[in-house]
């Protein structure tokens, strides 16, 4: 299987395995990278690319970890955090109440964190949370609430919602 360059179309690339790789893409500058990782370099033009095995799961474990450190996080490590949620700068500022504006301070390292936004990022991460596909910024908005009710069935000592 020969790979082509998608530079000059030249087939048959040459690769090569970092015996570390610094995985400077991913906006942090602190992240490297043992195996997994293929370099493509074109003998031709000598442009070079890079292979990424199961990139879904590395950005897991490293949010993961992020969530868990027990220090304060940089702006990067807040916009990674950020990314990995799914939300924009603009759906995660209608939802936390805080302008757009502030979220890029932040990100960009010009101005610290208030707590509760690290803390935010960090517990959505560990409970798994994804962007629901319901507006969040216009019912953030909404200052009114009507209560419905909600009937529990114990089954078997467990608790569930009824249908
Ligand atoms: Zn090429």
């Amino acid at each position: 299987m020969s790979k082509k360059c998608t530079n000059c179309r030249h087939v048959g690339l040459e690769s090569m395995t970092p015996t570390l790789y610094h995985y400077k893409i991913s906006g942090l500058d602190n992240i490297y990278l043992k195996g997994g990782v293929t370099e493509f370099i074109c003998p031709s033009c000598g442009s070079r690319s890079t292979s990424i095995q199961n990139l879904v799961g590395l950005h897991r474990a490293i949010a993961d970890i992020l969530a868990l450190a027990k220090r304060r996080l940089s702006g990067n490590e807040l916009r990674f955090l950020r990314e990995q949620l799914g939300f924009s700068g603009e759906e995660l500022a209608g939802l936390v109440e805080y302008s757009e504006e502030y979220i890029r301070k932040i990100e960009s390292g010009s101005t610290s964190p208030k707590a509760p936004y690290e803390m935010f990022l960090r517990v959505a991460i560990m409970r798994g949370m994804k962007a629901p596909d319901y507006d969040l910024r216009e019912l953030s908005q909404r200052k009114k609430y009507k209560l419905e009710e909600l009937r529990f069935i114990n089954k078997d000592r467990d608790w569930k919602v009824a249908a």
